[in-house]
């Protein structure tokens, strides 16, 4: 019978690569908590209603993307393909906005049905971090603070880059958009057939279209930056100055709009040039404008979402990964004969007690000769040998694996303290 396989564009993260991921997800954990966010879980799926309300009709996701079922109730639910929406009614439905200031971030595979390839999937996930009840610029600066420590800390930021872009208030939008009508309207012909059709629905996300003929038409087309209004301007430049006071450098996309129906002002990305096409690694932005749209009392707020599975790839390509991830254990216990085995579990319950790194007692039998091979291949840097001789004298031997130091003998007692005092091997 034919084996069945997973859903194309949806992956299995393997054991060889969830230590990048934890890695990854710590680091990025332990930054926010430097900033102080707190974590929020929502439901991987919603009501249908809840992303089209929020994400826009004519959006790349609601038109085409979206993983949408009816449930046996004959509602119609999908499976979330992103998570701000999910944020602003978690947090409307249990009065975390209205007059409070919050913090949030959450993290969790998202949903959408497009064509995969490298750094594109139909399951990808997302840490996403949204905040709420702000409206000056000093959280958007922020956010960009938080993402800047992050890519140092995780060796990329040589690698990445940051696109910033303001989309000023509704009414600039509005006038923007009839100049922007206006003047596509004369090349209808050159359109492809989604911008022709977003010409009447949606003609700013024409924008962000990735038709290389569209973009190019693009560049001659009216400036969205005559249209802003002075509050917006205000907000911008006081952001701008702020990142040059703060050393974070930036480049100015007055054609940065992104995917999703629901940013007003700040919209900003972070991109890299060494992973291909899907060179965005994080993006985000304020949408002052969503919380009320969602049935909810007008609020500041302003998020961003990173992508897990890229940012993966370019920590692989370019970041600093812990000597630690490359290794499967750090003392590997080796115990021959039944007698030795058994005392060995006790032994190494003590030693967990009192050190913090990985310990592997190998279980599967087999000669000295073969323990000591596997000992190698997992990489450890000791391994501690517990045979019949050793028992009967009462000591371990305790070989190093990575230097030329000799294997001492250690009573069997002093074990822990012996290992715990000795950084020796455990450096990273
Ligand atoms: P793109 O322009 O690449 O389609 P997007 O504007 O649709 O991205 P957002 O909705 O802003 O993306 O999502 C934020 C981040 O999530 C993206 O910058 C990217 O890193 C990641 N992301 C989005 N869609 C996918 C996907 N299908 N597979 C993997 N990562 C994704
Ligand atoms: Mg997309």
């Amino acid at each position: 019978m034919a084996k069945i396989k997973a859903i194309r564009g949806m992956n299995d993260i393997l054991p060889e690569q969830t230590a990048l991921w934890q890695y990854l997800e710590d680091t990025t954990r332990s930054v926010l908590s430097n900033y102080g966010y707190s974590e929020i879980r929502t439901p991987i799926v919603e009501y249908t209603d809840l992303f089209c309300r929020s994400i826009g009709e004519v959006t790349d996701i609601v038109e085409k993307e979206m993983y949408t079922f009816n449930d046996r109730n004959g509602e119609s639910l999908t499976l979330r393909p992103e998570g701000t929406a999910s944020c602003v009614r978690a947090c409307e439905e249990h009065g975390l906005i209205f007059n409070q200031v919050q913090r949030l971030w959450y993290t969790g595979p998202m949903f959408r049905y497009e064509r995969p390839q490298k750094g594109r999937y139909r399951q990808f996930h997302q840490i996403g971090v949204e905040t709420f009840g702000m409206q000056g610029p000093n959280i958007d600066t922020e956010l960009l603070l938080v993402t800047a420590r992050l890519w140092k800390k995780l060796g990329i930021d040589h690698a990445v880059t940051l696109q910033l872009n303001t989309l000023g208030s509704a009414q600039a939008r509005a006038s923007y958009k009839d100049k922007l009508v206006a003047y596509l309207t004369q090349y209808f012909d050159l359109l492809d057939e989604d911008s022709q059709r977003r010409l009447s629905t949606n003609p700013l996300r024409i924008l962000d279209s990735k038709n290389p003929q569209v973009q190019s038409l693009l560049e001659n087309a009216p400036d969205f930056h005559e249209c802003l209004d002075s509050e917006s301007l205000v907000h911008f430049d006081q952001l701008k100055s702020n990142l040059d006071r703060l050393g974070i450098t930036y480049e100015v996309n007055p054609r940065l709009v992104r995917g999703l129906d629901y940013y007003g002002r700040t919209v900003f990305e972070w991109v890299t040039d060494r992973l291909g096409a899907q060179g965005t690694v994080c993006a985000g932005g304020r949408y002052d404008g969503l919380v009320e749209q969602l049935g909810g009392r007008s609020t500041s707020a302003v998020g961003f979402a990173m992508g897990v599975e890229r940012l993966v790839l370019l920590i692989e390509a370019e970041g600093y990964i812990p000597e630690r991830l490359k290794r499967d254990t750090d003392i590997f216990v080796a115990a021959m004969g039944d007698q030795a085995e058994q005392k060995s579990l006790a032994m190494v319950e003590k030693l967990r007690d009192g050190i913090p790194w990985r310990i592997t007692l190998d279980c599967s039998g087999g000669s000295f000769k073969s323990k000591m091979k596997k000992a190698d291949r997992s990489g450890a840097r000791v391994a501690l040998i517990l045979g019949e001789n050793e028992l009967e004298q009462g000591v371990i031997a305790l070989k190093p694996l990575r230097t030329q130091e000799q294997q001492e003998l250690i009573p069997l007692d002093q074990v822990v303290s012996e290992l715990s005092a000795d950084s020796r091997f455990f450096k990273e």
